[in-house]
């Protein structure tokens, strides 16, 4: 299974994907938490990435693109994966797509989480991440509207949208239900029966 998880920050989206990933048994590859792990470290990486991240800006597309592919290339990923926070804008979705289609694969499902802004800026709020300035969070907020909400259409054959307000096991369980209807109702070129039966 290869899926995307997309929302607006504060979401919860970090949240669900972890949980996913433990009862769906597949890798978690989340492009913040990357690059949060190297500004840790002090990798050349983590000191390009930071001063874009504490501004609440994207890391350039050719840095990113090459983690990722890094990442894609790890042999646990070959099952499926879960990816959270990549792509976030429709040129990251095209580089995708062909890295994806030269192994023939695609995205199975995207999954979409929503809230209403006002329950987004008090989890936002409550966060207290050290890249969560008010510059920040208002810069990643214009972001996602200009960049990533385009990528909803570029997806739209495989997006599903769950309501993110709740109680974290029940949004998970209604991201479940989510993915294995969308999983059930395409046609995935890998086919298991089994799978379209579920739904
Ligand atoms: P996140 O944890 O997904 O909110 O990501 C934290 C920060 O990492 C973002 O504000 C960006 O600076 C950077 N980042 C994460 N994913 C991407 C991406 N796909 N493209 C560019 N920058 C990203």
């Amino acid at each position: 299974m290869r899926v995307l998880i997309v929302g607006p920050q504060g979401a919860g989206k970090g949240t669900q994907a972890a949980l996913l990933c433990d009862n769906l048994k597949i890798p978690h590859i989340s492009t913040g938490d990357i690059f949060r792990a190297n500004v840790t470290a002090g990798t050349e990486l983590g000191v390009l990435a930071k001063k874009y991240m504490d501004a609440g800006d994207l890391v350039p597309d050719e840095v990113t693109s090459a983690m990722v592919k890094a990442r894609l290339e790890e042999s646990d990923t070959d099952g499926g994966f879960l990816l959270d926070g990549f792509p976030r804008t429709v040129p990251q979705a095209e580089w995708l797509g062909g890295v994806l289609h030269e192994k023939n694969h695609d995205l199975d499902a995207v999954l979409l989480l929503e809230a209403p802004d006002e329950v987004l800026m008090e989890r936002r709020l409550a966060r207290g991440r050290a890249d969560d300035t008010t510059e920040a969070i208002s810069r990643r907020l214009a972001l996602y509207h200009s960049e990533t909400t385009p990528l909803l259409e570029h997806y739209a054959n495989v997006l599903v949208a769950i309501n993110g307000v709740g109680p974290v096991e029940e949004v998970q369980q209604r991201a479940l239900a989510a993915l294995n209807s969308k999983l059930g109702s395409s046609d995935t070129s890998e086919g298991d029966p089994e799978q379209s039966a579920s739904a």
